[in-house]
């Protein structure tokens, strides 16, 4: 199916329910009603989908017009529509099942690889503190704020080297 055609669907389908959707109360239910409010949350710690979950974690909800992931759905209602083609809903945060849409952000296929990569080696204890999305946009913050690097070290018991490669976006480019 080519693009026009995608579109097209979608217009019609804001105003007709398709006859092989049948009527149901999808596209009003328990999962657009929690995305409509978690979109609004600044809540720094991982929201996890409280409905129908795929087996690789990622949450569904039902629209108008058929199930669609959860995430992508928040992704797109925080941040507006994706600017690129082939974007994909990539989590900050390595929890497909998230669906903060802090950590959420619209990225290249590639780009979410090196998330997922990136998630892997950087989720470990370094110098002490197990770095985490939360503590790496806490750092960025408080540097952000004015706070020197040796002073971010010894507050999150981190090497100074660890935290400036941290601010300056050197390691978790993701975040
Ligand atoms: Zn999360």
């Amino acid at each position: 199916m080519g693009k026009r055609s995608q579109f097209e669907r979608r217009k019609n389908d804001a105003y007709h329910t398709p006859a092989s959707v049948g009527r149901s109360n999808r596209g009003s239910g328990k999962g657009i009603t929690f995305i409509n409010e978690v979109i609004l949350t600044d809540a720094k710690e991982c929201i996890e989908w409280p409905y129908y979950r795929m087996d690789n974690g990622y949450g569904q909800v039902g629209l108008h017009d058929g199930m669609h992931l959860a995430h992508r759905v928040v992704c797109e209602k925080a941040h507006g529509v994706p600017s690129f083609p082939d974007a994909q809903a990539a989590h900050r945060c390595g929890n497909n099942s998230c669906v903060n849409p802090n950590h959420v952000r619209w990225a290249t296929q590639a780009e979410n690889e090196e998330d997922k990569r990136a998630h892997g080696t950087w989720e470990m204890r370094m110098g002490g503190a197990k770095l985490s999305v939360e503590i790496v946009l806490d750092i960025r913050s408080d540097a952000a704020g004015g706070a020197s690097y040796e002073a971010l070290s010894s507050r999150y018991n981190t090497p100074a080297s660890t935290i400036k490669k941290v601010v300056r976006r050197h390691t978790w480019k993701h975040v």
